[in-house]
């Protein structure tokens, strides 16, 4: 069924995905003679950097996400649409989401990125993800509620498992993670949990290569590590994940390490749509694009942000798949369709503006490299604050995030330590199995 949007005679730009780089792009066209539609598979724009906070009880969700029909409600111009996109028919110059389906004068692919196991089968079922703020909150849960059984059994190497967490993968979210779990082990756990001795549960933060956030200098990476062992996680580098199975994590050393909880983000994957021809699908499921964000070979669409692939002088393997990569794309194909579409201009490649990386390791410990401003410590920590900060979208969001980490950190508290609803990690396997399988048939 044709989905019904009001009929002009206005170009129509259809963007898939409401994240960091879909929206950005949709707000280049406020007010202007074309209609937008953007299709998210979530009613929200989720804000990623800080969902670790959602998983370790910092933050409640809602502050970590902002409704898209609100950002656009002044506009006339831009419609949302809520549906997952199934398939794209360039053809056609159409969309098919369910049975439904959508015409396009110009379609942009801003479908960001998704969880990659390296295709490990035992990996994709019972290692838990953290690419959704569902997930974040079935984390949360699932951390939870782990301490919550380890009070109901005496069998030792069982009440291991269940306080131990195993974190793969040692970029900025891995650590940020690890050195949250670290706080709620060192200041929040042992008023919970009395009963329990907290000495023995055990942070492991799992690295295959030589250092922790290797994106950042040396010296950097270092300094992260020290801070990470001083709140009592156990950061094991030149190691790999090599399976896991349901109550232990197998390694590639040899060691195996017993835990209830394995958090995978040890890596990601461009997430393209099918109907894409096969040749435009690139290395780690990117799409390819020129430096206009045009898809190779087709015309009138566009992939921007993590799950597109330019390649330009200084990055033969693409841009970083990080926010400012995506707003910055998705500001300048905004500009570009505009005057294509509005004034007949041609145009204008893109250039990649690298804004350096940061990664806060928990309270006063953070690390920042911007161009040639590289530290750590407390100062980094509240340029780290500010910065996300102000990237929240939503003055509410804004607020309230700041209200709680004043008060986490004067209290050394974490608010939201809720089972909301029961995390069931055999059924989340069995749905994860039928995923797999599903994906793994059509290829
Ligand atoms: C845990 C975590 C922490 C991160 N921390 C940082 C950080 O500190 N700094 C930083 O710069 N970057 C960080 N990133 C990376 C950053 O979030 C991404 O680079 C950024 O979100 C990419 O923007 P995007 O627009 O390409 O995709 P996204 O923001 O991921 O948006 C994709 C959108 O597409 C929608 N979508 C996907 N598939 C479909 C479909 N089939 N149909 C309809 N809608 C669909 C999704 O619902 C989503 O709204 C982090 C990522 C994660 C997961």
């Amino acid at each position: 069924m044709l989905i019904e949007i009001p009929n002009t005679k206005k170009a129509r730009v259809v963007i898939i995905g409401g994240g960091f780089g879909g929206i950005q792009l949709a707000k280049m066209f406020k007010n202007k003679d074309v209609q937008v539609v953007i299709v998210d598979k979530n009613n929200y724009h989720t804000f990623q950097p800080l969902m670790y906070q959602v998983a370790t009880s910092a933050l409640e969700a809602e502050s970590i996400a902002y409704p898209i029909r609100k950002i656009f409600n002044k506009s006339k111009n831009i419609f949302f649409r809520l549906g997952e996109v199934t398939h794209i028919d360039a053809e056609k110059k159409m969309i098919e989401f369910g049975n439904d389906t959508l015409e396009y004068d110009y379609l942009v692919i801003a479908s960001g990125a998704k969880t990659n196991y390296f295709g490990n089968e035992g990996l994709t079922i019972s290692a838990m993800p953290m690419k959704s703020i569902l997930e974040s909150l079935d984390l949360r849960t699932m951390l939870l509620q782990n301490f919550e059984h380890a009070l109901l059994i005496n069998n030792e190497r069982k009440k291991q498992g269940m306080m131990n967490v195993v974190i793969a993968g040692a970029g900025p979210t891995g650590v940020e993670l690890a050195g949250a779990l670290g706080e709620l082990k060192r200041s929040v756990f042992p008023k919970d949990y009395p009963e329990l001795d907290l000495g023995k549960m055990n942070i492991y933060l799992v690295q295959s290569g030589d250092r922790v956030l290797p994106m950042l200098s040396p010296k950097s990476s270092l300094k992260a590590k020290k801070y990470l062992e001083k709140l009592g996680v156990t950061v094991v580098l030149n190691t790999r994940v090599l399976d896991y199975f349901g109550d232990y994590v197998q390694t590639d050393t040899g060691q195996d390490i017993i835990a209830k909880t394995l958090i995978w983000t040890a890596g990601v994957t461009g997430n393209p749509i099918k109907g894409m021809p096969k040749e435009t699908i690139g290395r780690g499921d990117r799409i390819q694009v020129d430096e206009f964000n045009q898809v190779k070979g087709l015309q009138d669409v566009f992939a921007i942000g993590d799950v597109a692939c330019m390649v330009q002088k200084d990055w033969p393997n693409g841009h970083p798949q990080v926010a400012p990569g995506a707003m910055q794309q998705g500001k300048l194909l905004g500009k570009n369709l505009v005057g294509k579409i509005c004034y007949n201009k041609p145009y204008k490649p893109f250039k990649y503006k690298d804004k350096g990386a940061m990664a806060t390791v928990g309270k006063n410990k953070a690390l920042v490299e911007m161009g040639r401003l590289k530290i750590g410590g407390a100062v980094a920590w509240f340029i780290w604050m500010v910065i996300h900060l102000l990237s929240l979208v939503g003055f509410r969001n804004k607020v309230v995030t700041m209200f709680n980490w004043v008060k986490n950190y004067f209290n050394s508290d974490r608010g939201m330590r809720l089972i909301i609803t029961q995390f069931d990690l055999q059924e989340e396997k069995r749905k994860r199995r039928k995923e797999f399988e599903a994906k793994h048939t059509v290829k």
